[in-house]
């Protein structure tokens, strides 16, 4: 098999040469599929329950309010019968943690413990002007320089001030190894003499690592700081935070500017150490800071997690309603703590999690966990703030009633017509019924009005809003769930069910099947990787067709679509799969036998001429009938 056939055409956009690039084995690519478990790959990021011999969770890939995307696990993939995503387990990595092929296959290998087979590397100077700087330059800047900085924390001297402030907060060894916690070292150039030639001084600088001189050269960008790496949920570095030791100094925390690995609003500060607890518990919880998420799991919170000084986005609400079903948010109890809780709540409220604030400042005069934890009892005293925290609707709803207090009936009607509108913008009509109608219910309650004329007031439910998160754009949907499959289509969908139903075809039975036998260009696609496979002496079973078509996603959907419609079809049933293929076959046949009679047919010119025609070919079709028996009756007429 031509190496070039597994090569990603997406990585080799940027190649100057346009040359190909190997990006792995086919057989690298086989143990690396066979040794993965696709279920728990995704579970890993999305809560999934097991429904008969499959698992169903919400898609990722569209704005999924019900589970709508099953993963079958003796088939190794994944499909949404919604937005019609699809694939196996490379696609998912790809899609899902933004890999490219390569990275994938690398992800899943090291994760299985599979040994790849070495690329070559290419060293700096032989990349010459080759590829612009790529995320994986990035990252890999971004992983050395966590190493460094956590070398210089081990340092004797370098180390000693920048320890002592993680010391004096009462921040544990483990936590410090957890957490990869490093030192920025106290001068210019710690970090362009340790990795600047290794990487490219330019990696380093766009990974905001280093800074460029006015006059040339590069200087580190931070220096005698405390550095936390900012993680991706998979725990690859992607950016710092940095807190300075010199009391001094300004400001108090710096972070690395956002670069093609490192979105903000997108990332949350400890998912990939929460994300097991929070997936177990079904509970994620929101602090403001680092030391707080650091003193929270010290505490063993390990569920706990942070924004980076920003504001909730829809980003991490997607992040997070895949893993959990109830968020809770830990808010200060003053003016912008308040502020920033109904910001939460608007950015949460079409979104089917329960979300809950927690306002320390009931329980406590510490003024946030990472001070509440450091106590003696501090631990009890949190739990009992966790347990009272308040629904985000209730929360949203107190603050309206305290508003109304005391208002006339005008001002109170007035209000609530203000607040029925600002909810429908935020989706009120869009979600579930159930928490649809308590909603309706609180509002009428505070309102003091009968609920019906608050449901009066909600405009009735539309279609799904346009996706506001995804930037993929949709797969199309090249057979919809309640398309009607041709018969061709049906003997695609048994042999990517068993591929070894290649081996009973003639060549005229092949020919039924060929790509041109397809309307869809997409399905041609699919038919001729079959053939192929076919005429190389391998089997087409699914994997394999996954496998050749590696770089066409829309022929990947639609094989998956055609090879689940068939499994579905036949109970799951290999006997019954067979049986299906046979009386499509026989069909087929018959309807090939048709045409070649038909094609030595005239045209018919008139009224007359068809009707000729037409008892011709009843003639025919029982002449079809009574070669074939009774069996072709059996099977649906294609349309
Ligand atoms: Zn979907």
């Amino acid at each position: 098999m031509p190496a070039e056939r597994w090569t990603n055409p997406s990585s080799n956009a940027g190649s100057p040469a346009g040359g190909k690039r190997a990006i792995g084995d086919r057989s690298d690519i086989d143990r690396v599929r066979d040794a993965s478990d696709i279920v728990r790959i995704i579970g890993e990021h999305i809560s999934l329950r097991p429904k008969g011999r499959e698992y169903v969770g919400l898609c990722p890939f569209h704005d999924d309010r019900t589970p709508s995307m099953t993963v079958v696990p003796h088939k190794q993939f994944y499909k949404c019968f919604s937005c019609g995503a699809s694939g196996d387990v490379f696609t998912f990595v790809q899609k899902f943690l933004r890999m490219e092929f390569r990275e994938s296959l690398e992800f899943l290998a090291e994760r299985a413990g599979v040994q790849l087979t070495p690329l070559r590397q290419q060293s700096l100077a032989e990349r010459g002007d080759g590829p612009a700087i790529t995320k994986k330059d990035l990252l890999a800047a971004n992983n050395a320089a966590a190493a460094f900085f956590a070398g210089v924390m081990k340092h004797e001297t370098h180390g000693a001030t920048g320890r002592q402030v993680l010391v004096s907060r009462g921040v544990s060894e483990e936590m410090i190894k957890e957490f990869r916690l490093g030192i920025a070292p106290d001068r210019w150039d710690g970090l362009v003499m340790t990795l600047g030639s290794k990487f490219g001084k330019d990696v380093l600088a766009q990974a905001g690592l280093l800074k460029q001189r006015e006059q040339g050269g590069y200087y580190d960008a931070f220096r005698n700081r405390v550095m936390f790496p900012i993680t991706d949920r998979t725990g690859r570095v992607i950016a710092f935070g940095a807190r300075k030791i010199n009391p001094d100094d300004e400001p108090k925390y710096l972070n690395s500017p956002e670069t093609p690995v490192f979105y903000k609003s997108k990332t949350l500060y400890g998912l990939d150490l929460a994300l097991r607890t929070i997936q177990q518990e079904k509970t994620a919880l929101i602090c403001e800071g680092y030391m707080d998420v650091i003193a929270c799991h010290q505490a063993g919170f390990r569920n706990a997690i942070a924004t980076l000084g920003t504001a909730l986005t829809p980003e991490h609400a997607k992040e997070l309603r895949l893993a959990c079903d109830r968020i809770l948010l830990l808010f200060d109890g003053d003016e912008a703590g308040q502020r920033a809780a109904d910001r939460a709540a608007e950015v949460f409220f079409s979104q089917p999690v329960d979300v809950a604030i927690v306002s320390l400042n009931k329980f406590t005069d510490a003024k946030d966990p990472d001070e509440l934890l450091k106590r003696d009892g501090g631990p009890e005293v949190f739990r009992k703030a966790l347990a009272g925290a308040i629904d985000l609707l209730d929360f949203r709803f107190q603050r309206v009633a305290e508003r109304l207090e005391g208002a006339g009936l005008a001002a109170r009607s007035k209000a609530m017509v203000a607040e029925i509108e600002r909810l429908v913008e935020l989706g009120l009509a869009n979600v579930e019924p159930i928490r649809k109608a308590l909603i309706e219910k609180r509002l009428a309650q505070i309102a003091g009005v009968p609920e019906a004329i608050v449901r009066a007031s909600v405009p009735a439910g539309r279609a799904a809003r346009p996706n506001s998160y995804n930037n993929d754009a949709p797969t199309p949907v090249v057979i919809g769930a309640n398309q009607q499959l041709t018969l061709e289509e049906h003997l695609l969908g048994c042999l990517l069910c068993d591929g070894a139903l290649w081996t009973t075809l003639s060549e005229r039975d092949k020919d039924i099947i060929a790509p041109v036998s397809f309307e869809s260009d997409i399905i041609k696609r699919v038919a001729q990787s079959i053939h192929d496979l076919g005429e190389d002496g391998e089997l087409p079973h699914m994997q394999s067709v996954l496998s050749q078509l590696e770089a066409d996603d829309d022929a990947r959907s639609a094989a998956i679509a055609l090879m689940s419609r068939v499994d579905e079809q036949s109970g799951h049933d290999q006997n019954r799969v067979h049986a299906l293929w046979r009386a499509c076959m026989s069909r087929a046949r018959g309807d090939a036998m048709l045409r070649s009679s038909q094609a030595g047919l005239p045209e018919p010119k008139s009224a007359g001429d068809a009707s000729a025609a037409a008892v011709e070919r009843l003639k025919l079709l029982n002449s079809v009938q009574q070669t074939l028996g009774p069996d072709r009756r059996k099977v649906p007429r294609p349309s």
